[in-house]
């Protein structure tokens, strides 16, 4: 049995959007409306037909020996040289044997079919077993035609043997007329095309059907033999119409318009990909190439194909796609236009055909070394080995690196090398296994590079001697696809989450996606009713538990209660005995017990706040204490709607609900230089707390798997946010925060205002125009401390008012200061500075130096916090620092006495 033992497509990443032609140019060609849909293929400017050739059969070939290959054919309309075999530059790229048959098809569009068919012919003979088919084409077209809408790149490869056949090949028919529907002129760059109908009537509908009906004829059966026809026709219309009129309407393949466009003479065979993709055992299928004739061949799939099911290469090569919308990119990569690349483009690149043929493996084939006596691969190969600890000398064998995976070591983005898709991003790559070399990156953005990123090696142009004619190919790298993606993915691996009430609803949903994403995880519940009565269950969190460990994830159920300080410790003891540590904790059980205000007896209030508020107090504490060892942790908080804003018949909930607000206001502080962060989550989500208060239609559409997102985030390394509360649910998320309006002083120093005052000013102090949130309590307590001057309410920084700047102070500070006065003093000053002309400076004095730069110290000995205007004053000698300082105008944390070292250190007036 002859057939196809093996096929592999290439789709170029790029899908350029056709609207965005027709944006460009349809003030010219109004009529490229009528196929504006869809994308097409195009190459990235490093890729043209060979390169495509070698990446379809790079996908051809996966898995399959290389060295069984005794011949390579390569179709294609659009090769870049014609007098040096393309196919043999394929060939050399791919490692494959030199005592091969290799050979370049060309000059029509069913150049893709006649090559398959002449290496299945050529099995027959019996000197060929294995032979290796590819198509590529990269056609030029003018700007604005129909044919720039139609056309795509790509490439598609089979392999034909007698072993392990996936479609047996039963039989071919072949037309050859001399119909020219367009051609290319020896030399000319674009098609000349006769008129569409003429390619339309008297070509497409004509000739493939007669072929088609002639290859039935020949092997005497009919089209209820045959599951699926293959044959191109960039007119879709035409395409279903030739269907119809060989009775095979439920049969054709999609001719792919809107996937990448027709692609030459590679697209039959790109087409029979993208069939063979979804083919089962015993599928029979014509392929049908068209072009000065059509060429017919039937295959009948066998149950090998199942082996080559999971590669998918058609689906594969589709999936991986960056859609664009810049055409005028696409006339940059295809020379339609010529941007100014500057003197540095015009450095020579004269390839010495040398050192091409001497060097050919590793340039073309990417072939270092690898050492015999010790195993170091290395690149280039080299006479002495690379490992210090072997040095042996000429030990290497070849060594090949195209398809060893591979990932980013350094990398940069350079805008001012010569690029025509800047920046020109390069890099150190590092081979699995040992081995690496600087590479130019290919297909991918600069954003999305890091380093440890999965690159993959791709055969491209590397640059192009326009003067000589000459293509220079090389290998580059491109990220694997969908890797950065997966890097960029939020992860909890090596890292330990609580989540109290775990057992449903909210909590149950942040536990299996925090497991999802590699956390191991104490999903803890007591297993209460809804209002917390009851001994309790433990089915519900080992239920979690189990379908967490299920799904792989790493978990494990407790069940006390978080109203008491023990079950707090336990649920904090169960997470560092079982995985070590704590690194998230999420306050999430609750119940309700909700009656209006009067009728709130005393069981009911301390019920819901011992759940809430105790609860989140008793397991953050020892929480906290694991956090604050390690320094690290991520605490969640959860309030509410009804706690923020109010809600009838809940001031239990909502009391202890706006109570955690305040426990993470400080938390939040005392957690900061540990590196932990408080954050809190208002959730609204379907859950038992909520079936009854919610409308039905409503309820169904509030999935807690809407909130997690913004759990998730909050708990995640990235996350430096702190202190902050975060409205979640339905998808929408918003913060909510506590604004403090601008207000008014009344009364002066000596007079306390009145009551009338008030009423008078009411409507300014109850005005929140201009309000703001407060860092602190010093923050807060600063603005009250600091009212503006008598009937300047303004908000001017003291240099907008002419007196000397902030910033200028601290630049004298240097000039001012006396080293003899600093002798065995060694202190840091810490200014915060408020108002519009503050910042942090930090001044420090070590061994008879005074070293000043703005920012927070890391260990200040004291810190001195005061606004702007009374700063400048107090530097000037018009405020007196310790009346600054009884007046709370000055207010200094740390230690106070060291601060009193300030007026010796530095003489600024
Ligand atoms: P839920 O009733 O489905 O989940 C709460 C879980 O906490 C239950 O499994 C329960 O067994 C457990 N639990 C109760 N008391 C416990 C205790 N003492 N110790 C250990 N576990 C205990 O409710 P849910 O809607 O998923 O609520 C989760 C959190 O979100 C609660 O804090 C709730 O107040 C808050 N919240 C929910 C919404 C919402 O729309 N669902 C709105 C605002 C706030």
């Amino acid at each position: 049995m002859i057939g196809i033992t093996s096929y592999g497509a290439y789709i170029p990443r790029l899908r350029l959007n056709r609207s965005s032609i027709y944006q460009a140019m349809g003030w010219f060609a109004p009529a490229i409306v009528m196929v504006a849909q869809g994308t097409r293929s195009m190459c990235n400017w490093d890729e043209d037909a060979l390169t495509m050739s070698v990446e379809a059969s790079r996908s051809c070939l996966q898995g399959m020996d290389r060295k069984k290959v005794d011949a390579m054919f390569l179709a294609s309309t659009t090769l870049p040289f014609a007098d040096r075999q393309n196919a043999g530059v394929t060939a050399t790229a791919l490692n494959l044997r030199p005592d091969i048959l290799t050979s370049d098809h060309t000059a029509s569009q069913k150049a893709g079919t006649n090559a398959l068919l002449s290496a299945l012919e050529a099995l027959k003979g019996g000197d060929r077993n294995s032979i290796l088919v590819t198509a590529a084409d990269r056609r030029e077209t003018r700007p604005a035609g129909f044919y720039e809408m139609w056309f795509g790149d790509g490439a598609a490869s089979f392999l034909v043997g007698d072993t392990n056949v996936i479609a047996e090949f039963k039989g071919a028919y072949t037309l050859s007329l001399d119909f020219v529907g367009h051609y290319r002129g020896a030399r000319q760059r674009f098609d000349y095309t006769w008129e569409e109908r003429w390619l339309r009537d008297e070509g497409y509908s004509k000739i493939i059907p007669e072929a088609i009906n002639g290859l039935l004829g020949k092997l005497n059966i009919t089209m209820d033999d045959v599951d699926k026809v293959v044959y191109p026709c960039f007119i879709k219309a035409e395409h279903k119409k030739i269907a119809q009129k060989i009775g095979a309407a439920d049969k054709v393949v999609d001719n792919l318009h809107e996937v990448c466009g027709e692609t030459g003479c590679a697209h039959p065979l790109l087409m029979m990909a993208s069939a063979l993709d979804e083919a089962n055992p015993g599928d029979r299928i014509i392929l049908a190439g068209f072009g000065q004739g059509c060429n017919a061949m039937y295959f009948e799939v066998t149950e090998a194909i199942e082996n080559v099911k999971g590669r998918a290469p058609f689906k594969t090569a589709e999936a991986n796609r960056e859609v664009i919308d810049n055409y005028s990119k696409f006339l940059v990569f295809r020379d339609l236009i010529t941007p100014d690349m500057g003197i540095r483009a015009e450095a020579e690149t004269q390839t010495a055909m040398t050192v091409l043929y001497r060097r050919r493996h590793m340039i073309l084939g990417l072939v270092g070394g690898k050492c015999k006596a010790c195993g170091t691969p290395q690149f280039p190969k080299s006479q002495v080995c690379v490992n210090p600890d072997c040095l042996a000398k000429h030990s290497q064998e070849d060594y090949e690196y195209a398809e060893i995976p591979a990932r980013v070591k350094t990398f940069t983005g350079d805008l001012l090398a010569v690029s025509l898709d800047p920046p020109h991003i390069y890099g150190m790559v590092q081979f699995e296994g040992g081995g690496r070399f600087m590479a130019d990156f290919t297909d991918c953005k600069l954003e999305e590079i890091k380093v440890g990123l999965p690159v993959r090696m791709v055969f491209r142009k590397k640059a192009q001697d326009k003067n000589r004619g000459f293509v220079n190919y090389f290998w580059k790298a491109a990220p694997v696809p969908g890797a950065a993606d997966e890097m960029a993915k939020i992860r909890f691996d090596d890292q330990v989450a609580i989540v109290t009430g775990a057992g449903g609803g909210l909590g149950k949903a942040y536990a299996l996606a925090l497991a999802n994403r590699g956390a191991a995880v104490v999903v803890n519940d007591l297993g209460a009713a809804r209002d917390g009565s009851g001994d309790g269950s433990a089915t519900p969190a080992q239920q979690v538990v189990d379908e967490i460990v299920a799904a792989g994830g790493r978990a494990v159920a407790n069940y006390d209660n978080v109203a008491t300080p023990e079950g707090g410790e336990n649920i904090v003891k169960t997470a560092v005995e079982t995985f070590g540590t704590v690194d998230i904790l999420i306050n999430n059980a609750g119940i309700l017990r909700d009656k209006s205000f009067v009728k709130m007896a005393p069981e009911n209030w301390n019920a819901v706040l011992a759940v809430h508020l105790n609860g989140a107090y008793n397991v953050t504490r020892p929480a906290f204490a694991v956090m604050r060892e390690k320094g690290y942790g991520r605490i969640l908080m959860t309030t509410s709607a009804a706690g923020l804003y109010g809600n009838f018949g809940q001031t239990n909930y909502s009391a202890a609900k706006m109570a955690l607000v305040g426990l993470a206001n400080t938390l939040k502080i005392e957690g900061k230089k540990y590196n932990i962060m408080v954050n809190t989550v208002a959730p609204l989500a379907a859950s038992r707390l909520t079936e009854d208060v919610m409308p039905p239609d409503i309820f169904e559409k509030m999935k807690p798997e809407f909130v997690v997102p913004m759990a998730l985030y909050l708990c995640c390394e990235d996350c430096e946010e702190s202190g902050q509360i975060f409205n979640a649910g339905m998808g929408y998320f918003n913060r909510a925060a506590i604004l403090t309006g601008k207000g008014a002083w009344l009364g002066t120093e000596s007079d306390p205002p009145t009551p009338e005052d008030v009423s008078r000013n009411f409507s300014t102090i109850n005005d929140m125009t201009g309000g703001k949130e407060m860092a602190d309590l010093n923050a807060a307590m600063m603005d009250m401390m600091t009212p503006p001057e008598a009937g300047k309410k303004d908000e001017k920084s003291p240099e907008d008012k002419g007196g000397l700047s902030v910033a200028e102070i601290f630049g004298k500070m240097p000039e001012a200061f006396d080293p003899e006065a600093a002798k065995g003093v060694n202190v840091v000053f810490q200014y915060s500075i408020s108002g519009p002309g503050g910042g942090d400076w930090a001044v420090s004095v070590a061994d008879g130096t005074c070293d000043v730069t703005t920012g927070a110290a890391d260990k200040p000995t004291c810190t001195l916090k005061i606004a702007d205007k009374d700063f400048v004053d107090m530097i000037s000698g018009k405020l007196d620092p310790m009346t600054a300082y009884t007046s709370g105008k000055l207010k200094i944390e740390g230690d106070i006495m060291k601060s009193q070292l300030i007026g010796k250190l530095f003489k600024m007036r």
